[in-house]
């Protein structure tokens, strides 16, 4: 599974030539389709179509080198593949990074250019928090982390069978007094799961906390979570900690996700339009995204899903701008054109620690531009030369 730190590393990378830089992300046909076999083919195709017109272009043999490596990979793939797959390739700088990811990108792509096409892994992994869930009831617990699709179990607690079990058959023990002792014996297992949730947070363990335990049970339970691992709960579901499986738990874990992601972005939406409005912590529009980004303000950047617009690149000092100028404002060498200008923000956002945000299905969003940025202050000064330039 790729990590964090493969991925800062991928958004560094640039290569000497503008089409050095080989992407290639395998997005397999769903379960409910039965065909498997030609998405492997619809691959093949593509890559082939490339190598074809490296050669027809006739220079760049290690562009050549690579898309040759990678039809030969997906020539090994027999029968079906349930992972979907990335590919980043550049043999002149001695990349291969090869990565299985969940089956969820939008489809199978092919990218030829400067530097990697990161818009794909980054909608995959944007906001992919260190997810645990707790599967708890009156004596034991499980605790799973969820990462991308993979489920790994980690440490169980079980309450120690003492009176409890020893109770049943214990001639002449009072049965309020057991049934009393039960409850402690639950009480004092609550207590050490909560803390136990509190220095794993503490730590650095998760980010985020979904609960599996059943309604008997919770109300109870959640009275003795820590108030900041309370903060980091996304979500309960209903599950029995002896039969719960690693399936159920990947399910129930991503399904509660989902929702929290999908209400996150809404919120961060409305929080980035209402900031705009306001003239406070939010620029819309290409050009004030770029400009903010380029002064280091923006903490979260906002677009939407198939956002993309032309731009220059200073070919000096990296400048973007909207505005296709041949020569550089900043410092009078000359640009090149972006295509998209997605190829070189999203590579300079993951490499600056800005959040990214998909956005999608929002109107409010698409009709100021569809791009946005929530800033880490408030412009203040650089606001109104700002405007008195524009
Ligand atoms: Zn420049």
């Amino acid at each position: 599974m790729i990590t964090r730190k493969d991925f800062r590393e991928l958004a560094e990378f640039e290569g000497a030539d503008p089409d050095c830089a080989i992407t290639f992300y395998f997005q397999p046909a769903r379960p409910s389709n039965k065909s498997h076999r030609e998405e492997a083919i619809l691959a093949k195709d593509l890559v082939r179509q490339a190598l074809r017109e490296a050669e027809k272009n006739g220079r760049n043999l290690c562009a050549r080198a690579d898309l040759q490596r990678i039809l030969e990979l997906t020539g090994e793939w027999k029968g079906n593949r349930s992972k979907a797959k990335a590919v980043f390739a550049c043999s002149g700088r001695n990349v291969w990074q090869e990565f299985d990811l969940p089956p969820q990108l939008a489809r199978t792509q092919l990218f030829v250019n400067r530097r990697f096409h990161l818009k794909e892994l980054a909608l995959l992994m944007g906001g992919q928090p260190r997810l645990w869930l707790a599967v708890v009831d009156g004596h034991r617990a499980r605790f799973f982390d969820l990462y991308l699709d993979e489920v790994r179990e980690r440490e169980a607690l079980f309450a120690p069978l003492s009176r409890r079990g020893r109770g049943d058959g214990f001639a002449g023990y009072d049965a309020g007094h057991a049934e009393r002792s039960v409850n402690d014996e639950t009480l004092h297992h609550f207590k050490n799961v909560a803390e136990f949730l509190k220095q794993a947070l503490d730590k650095g363990s998760f980010d985020r906390l979904i609960v599996g335990c059943q309604d008997i049970h919770w109300r109870e339970f959640e009275t003795h979570l820590h108030p900041y691992v309370k903060k980091r709960l996304l979500g309960r579901f209903a599950a029995e900690v002896g039969s719960v499986t690693d399936q159920q738990v990947r399910q129930q874990g991503d399904r509660i996700l989902q929702e929290s992601l999908a209400q996150h972005r809404h919120d961060q939406v409305c929080e980035v339009l209402s900031q705009a409005r306001s003239n406070g912590r939010g620029v819309t529009g290409l050009r004030r995204v770029l400009r903010s980004l380029e002064m280091g303000e923006v903490q979260t950047l906002l677009m939407t899903e198939n956002y993309s617009a032309h731009a220059v690149e200073c070919t000096s000092c990296s400048h973007l701008d909207a505005h296709m100028v041949r020569y550089c404002p900043v410092c009078g060498r000359s640009t090149q054109e972006l295509e998209d200008v997605c190829e070189a923000i999203v590579p300079a956002a993951i490499r600056r620690d800005v959040d990214l945000v998909y956005v999608n299905e929002e109107p409010d969003f698409e009709r100021v531009g569809s791009i946005a940025a929530l800033l880490r202050f408030r412009p203040g000064k650089k606001k109104s030369v700002a405007a008195s330039a524009s």
